[in-house]
């Protein structure tokens, strides 16, 4: 075991996968800088060619790389899941002891190691991954147009989705993520009636108070633990002059001017996060119903829309079997790995066509800290254990892959 970087996987091995993740952590890939996210996916695409894969670079907005990787013939294959970007800048990367302190140690150039070293764990095993595609985009840190149009296509084929961002550390071991919230935004316009504060307030029908009680009314329907939370991110009311050119008013703000007119115009918005799809209708439903009776209440228009619905991952039956098996795959290993059924963070899982159709693992990449801070490092020892994990649950697909040589199904 002392010549082991973790149960199962052989030092050198293991060295020269954190050298190759020095190597890319080193390569500047920060959203939108076109050079450096071309650097990596080069640097990328070529580690995964000397892997056997196919790589091919699209620019579908004309511009940032979109790598895409295949190995395997297969109509239906294992879908992984990756960005180039980084949030900063990279500095040079440093090993403290057991950490390597980079950008995107984590976040996320560790799942990529992991999944270069998971396949040169298989290769010196003699085994074989089953079919594979990979899809690697240069804007997930920065909303992720191209991510999710990427995900959604490649997505429609695949037959199970693993994404290779970061797990967590816990208190006794590590997690992995099998379900994401989703979310279902919203906005609500007020429209009162403007009146003199001084000389006609039971006049004026305040679109300001109409608004605020709603909105304390739509937060007031979260619900702790599994259940579904509102929240209410702006209001912004005033006469309706200010609202409708809230730009070229700002100086109002805090200015102690023209608070004598009982304010006609309010515009909230805000979202859902939900679990279950029921809960976000019936949050929703709630939400159209306070608005009609506060309407009516307060004599003000109030016009209530959701829209832009983000599906939430809840995990499946089939999603549950596999990671079950991650999970006493890492057992039979030594260590302890934890399911995060509801991670808040809208991320890939959340862009499939339906997530309700595959089976997803997601948290696959090692463990660390620091995300999106100068800080950011990875802990090496959890790099080699998620290695292990990760060639081991590839070696089991491939038993299991349909189309394949020697498939048991
Ligand atoms: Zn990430």
């Amino acid at each position: 075991m002392a010549s082991d970087a973790a149960d199962g996987l052989a030092v050198p091995l293991f060295e020269a996968t954190v050298a190759r993740l020095e190597r890319l952590t080193a390569i500047s890939s920060p959203s939108g800088d076109l050079a450096g996210l071309d650097r990596m996916a080069d640097a990328l695409g070529t580690e995964l060619g000397a892997r056997g894969f196919e790589v091919s670079i699209e620019r579908p907005d004309g511009r940032l790389p979109l790598l895409h990787a295949r190995r395997g013939e297969c109509p239906a294959p294992l879908l992984l899941a990756g960005h180039l970007d980084t949030v900063l800048p990279a500095r040079a990367p440093q090993r403290v002891g057991d950490h390597l302190l980079a950008t995107g140690a984590i976040d996320m150039k560790g799942g990529f190691a992991t999944l270069l070293g998971a396949l040169d764990l298989l290769a010196a095993r003699g085994a074989e991954p089953p079919p594979l595609a990979l899809v690697a985009v240069p804007d997930e840190e920065v909303g992720g147009e191209i991510s999710r149009r990427a995900i959604a296509e490649q997505g429609a084929r695949a037959r199970a989705l693993w994404v290779l961002e970061p797990g967590e550390a816990r208190a006794a071991g590590e997690t992995l993520v099998i379900g994401r919230r989703g979310m279902l935004s919203w906005t609500l316009e007020a429209r009162g009636r403007a009146a003199h504060s001084g000389l006609a307030y039971w006049e004026g029908r305040s679109a300001l108070a109409a608004a605020a009680e709603w909105a304390v009314a739509a937060t007031a329907l979260s619900e702790p633990g599994r259940g579904p939370t509102v929240n209410a991110a702006r209001l912004v009311a005033g006469d309706a002059g200010f609202v409708d050119a809230l730009a070229a008013n700002a100086d109002l703000l805090r200015s102690g001017r023209q608070v004598n007119v009982v304010p006609d115009a309010a515009a909230v918005e805000g979202e859902i996060r939900f679990l279950a799809r029921a809960d976000a209708e019936r949050v929703d439903r709630s939400l159209a119903a306070a608005a009609a009776a506060i309407a009516a209440r307060r004599g003000v228009g109030l016009d209530y829309r959701s829209f832009g619905e983000i599906p939430a991952v809840e995990p499946t039956a089939a999603g549950r079997a596999t990671a079950r098996t991650a999970v006493e795959a890492a057992r039979a290993r030594g260590w302890r790995l934890e399911l995060e059924e509801e991670r808040g963070g809208i991320s890939f899982p959340n862009f499939l066509p339906d997530p309700a159709a595959l089976p997803v693992l997601d948290g696959l990449g090692p463990v660390g800290g620091g995300m999106h801070t100068r800080g950011e490092w990875v802990d090496l020892a959890s790099l080699a254990r998620r290695i292990v994990l990760l060639a081991d649950l590839l070696e089991r697909e491939a038993r299991r892959a349909p189309g394949e040589a020697g498939a048991s199904a």
